[in-house]
């Protein structure tokens, strides 16, 4: 039964250098045309089946003007909704009262910010424009409207960054007292701006420190590091980030957004053009038992959760030592078991794709 949603509004009017995401420069003949789209292919795929999380990600959904909104919050109303449902809207600070007010009217009860970094360096180098002032006084905002759910990513391993600067960036997002926290390593990845200035990645040593001082810090301050680049308060996990790391299916609609509905992974059309005239699907693949385990385990063992045996072999009639020889990465302290349980101790998580590896065949 699909429980989740993902919607994709590809369009900001700012481009940051370092963006590799699904994204076009917000136009307002284009955004017209798209929610056209966006709801024929909601009616188009939607099997009425009761929703437990949306999550409207971009783009920066926030760049729509208070009309468009509307329009997409409509379309929202195509989906029927579980009564604790979670409905995430990304946003960036220049989001107005207005539209914040009109987003907390349509159920929305959780935001998410890219907040990066405080440090007017790195901002000019990612060419994102916000300062501490400006975040504070909207994060406020947004207490005030009512939402108490809140999300801010943080990016850090700039190539010049120092562990001190890594420090103000997390004192200041622990002032924040925001309930989850998203952490991403900057990555240079090709066709954008810095790689096509030759920027570099910073080097794997001072990576790791960084990983490790940031798991450190949030988790002296209450945050469970759940997953392995994200954190939250207790009872504040993103449930809709959740389904994707249980390996359980979901609608993705929207300018290349992915999907996974009846045992196919599925992906959009990049093409705006394409998904005007409604050729939404790109590509497909059905994934065949094998590669049903190999998922489960690799999106499982991400999280401090990991891979409970029992529901394991409930699921597929099979123990994961029948498909997979795992004595060796038990030996060598990469996976625990205990009790019902095997995961990836956290001084792993650093090498954590390494480990993963070994299970795709
Ligand atoms: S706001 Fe997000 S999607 Fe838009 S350019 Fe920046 S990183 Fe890319």
């Amino acid at each position: 039964m699909i429980k989740a949603v993902y919607i994709h509004i590809p369009f900001c009017k700012n481009i940051c250098s370092y963006c590799s995401f699904c994204k076009i420069y917000y136009h307002e003949k284009k955004v017209e045309q798209y929610l056209k789209s966006l709801k024929k292919e909601i009616e188009t795929y939607y099997r009425q089946e009761k929703i437990s999380t949306i999550y409207i990600g971009g783009g920066t959904p926030s760049d729509l003007n208070l009309e468009e909104l509307n329009i997409l919050l409509d379309i929202i109303k195509l989906l029927n909704k579980e009564k604790n449902y979670e409905f995430t809207f990304e946003c960036n600070f220049d989001i107005t009262k207005e539209k914040l007010q009109l987003l907390k009217e349509k159920g929305v009860n959780r935001l998410s910010f890219g907040i990066e970094t405080i440090h007017s360096k790195y901002l000019n180098l990612l060419n994102r424009i916000s300062n501490k002032k400006e975040i504070y006084s909207k994060i406020s905002l947004c207490r005030q409207l009512g939402f108490h759910n809140i999300n801010g990513d943080l990016m850090y391993a700039f190539k010049e960054e120092t562990i001190p600067e890594l420090k103000e960036d997390l004192n200041f997002l622990l002032s924040l007292n925001l309930e989850h926290i998203s952490t991403y390593s900057l990555m240079i990845e090709e066709h954008t701006k810095l790689y096509l200035n030759h920027e570099q990645n910073c080097d794997e040593k001072r990576d790791s420190n960084m990983y490790y001082t940031i798991h450190h810090i949030l988790k002296k301050n209450h945050y469970e590091h759940y997953e392995i680049s994200n954190f939250s308060k207790k009872g504040y996990r993103s449930k809709h980030n959740m389904t994707y790391w249980n390996n359980l299916e979901y609608y993705g609609f929207g300018l290349g957004a992915a999907g996974y509905i009846d045992q196919v992974r599925y992906s959009n059309t990049k093409s705006i053009q394409h998904y005007f005239n409604g050729k939404y699907r790109y590509e497909e693949e059905k994934i065949d038992r094998r590669n049903q385990i190999c998922y489960e385990l690799i999106l499982k063992l991400r999280t401090s959760d990991g891979v409970d045996q029992k529901k394991f072999l409930e699921k597929y009639h099979t123990s994961i030592e029948e498909n997979y020889f795992i004595d060796d990465l038990i030996k060598e302290k990469s996976l625990i078991k205990k009790e019902n349980k095997i995961y990836i101790p956290y001084d792993k998580w650093y090498v954590m794709n390494h480990i993963l590896e070994r299970f795709v065949r």
